[in-house]
């Protein structure tokens, strides 16, 4: 029987494909944007550049000043760009922090954006945005951060080293995972998670074996899309909680933050949530939804362990501490102890119990 649920549908113009890149100025023209701003990271800024010139008379300039976590400092520079060139809509290129950007940008001005994301991270599905002033992060819900229009073009994936490809990916399934056990988890958005994560799982190691693979690229995209959609609409649980407070503590960089944590928060809620567990192993095709997390995480060669990526020792029992302060829902009741276990076992990187 399906049971009774609430489902929001987001309101977002999506172009997936090949080559796609070139719909972006027919996008901007039909957003009613005269004078597009292009945002990216300035890692990014020559094909940001090389999107501007396409967009011929449309384009009004670049802002390639994009960092993580979505700096107000920055923002505030954003803006004045924005009117220095007489910008009415943004073109963000890049990946969730350059989407990040642009969602600070219409957060504040009300301009339109046409996204164009370029890694898995998912944050142009959702109407969520994350910012950090004088260090301290804080996060906004609100409709009008998310994108009107998004384009995926598989083409701008495949420059994505296989590394990151990996961890973004793993950042992607870390979506879907929560979302099949979130407190308002619905079947349709449980269909997506499921289809997201099985492409993802099936794409991820086809990419490590041979970055240059379009249809394995194309179909993580994809995934990548479904699992950013089940961000958008349902709410998550301890997994980003701990992610999100570990990132901000200890600096820790985003996509492999949740590589590390996924499989033991899984481990933690396993228990608690069995029929997401049998649609995720089902998914990746392992018995074990953690175990077959961990291992996945493995084969892609991906760091296992938060020591390996920048968190101390002693910050074990302050992020303990941390992820039990505000309460919030999860399928299992967040005992300190258990999660204490879990976030050392993450810290040394062993495999999940
Ligand atoms: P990122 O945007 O910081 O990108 C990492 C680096 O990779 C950057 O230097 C970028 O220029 C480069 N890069 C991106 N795509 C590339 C490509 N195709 N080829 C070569 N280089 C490429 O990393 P991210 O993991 O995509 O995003 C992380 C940020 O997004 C975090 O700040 C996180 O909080 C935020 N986020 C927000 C949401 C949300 O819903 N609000 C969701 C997910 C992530």
């Amino acid at each position: 029987m399906i049971g009774s649920f609430t489902f929001e549908s987001l309101p977002c113009r999506v172009v997936f494909g090949s080559g796609t890149l070139s719909a972006a100025k027919a996008e901007v023209e039909r957003l009613g944007g005269k004078r597009a701003l292009v945002l990216t990271t300035p890692q990014q800024e020559t094909e940001g550049k090389k999107l501007g010139s396409s967009l011929g008379a449309l384009y009004a300039g670049i802002f390639s000043g994009a960092t993580m976590h979505t700096p107000v400092e920055v923002t505030d520079q954003a803006i004045a760009a924005m009117k220095a060139c007489g910008a009415d809509c943004v073109v963000s290129l890049g990946g969730g922090s350059t989407t990040g950007l642009g969602k600070a940008l219409a957060l504040r001005t009300g301009i339109n954006q046409l996204c164009i994301p370029t890694t898995y991270a998912g944050s142009e599905m959702t109407p969520i945005l994350g910012e950090t002033r004088g260090g301290l992060k804080t996060t906004v819900r609100d409709p009008a951060v998310l994108p009107e229009t998004v384009i995926y073009d598989v083409d701008l994936t495949l420059t994505l080293p296989a590394s990151l490809a990996a961890t973004s990916g793993i950042n992607a399934i870390a979506h879907a995972v929560e979302a099949l056990y979130a407190r308002d988890t619905n079947p349709v958005t449980s269909m997506m998670a499921e289809d997201g994560i099985r492409a993802l799982a099936r794409a991820l190691p086809a990419i490590a074996a041979e970055p240059a693979d379009r249809t394995a690229r194309s179909e993580a995209l994809y995934g990548a899309w479904l699992c950013g959609v089940c961000l958008g609409t349902v709410g998550m649980a301890l997994h980003h909680k701990l992610c999100h407070t570990l990132g901000g503590t200890f600096d820790l960089p985003h996509a492999e933050t949740h590589t590390v944590v996924l499989p033991h928060a899984l481990a933690y809620n396993a228990s608690a949530a069995p029929d997401a567990m049998a649609r995720i192993g089902r998914a990746i095709g392992a018995v074990d939804a953690a175990q077959g997390l961990y291992e996945l995480a493995a084969r892609l060669n991906a760091k296992l362990a938060l020591r390996d990526i920048g968190m101390p020792e002693s910050g074990i029992d302050k992020a303990a501490d941390l992820a039990v302060t505000n309460a919030y829902w999860n399928p299992r009741p967040l005992e300190r102890n258990a999660i204490r276990d879990l976030i050392a076992r993450a810290w040394s990187g062993e495999a999940p119990p």
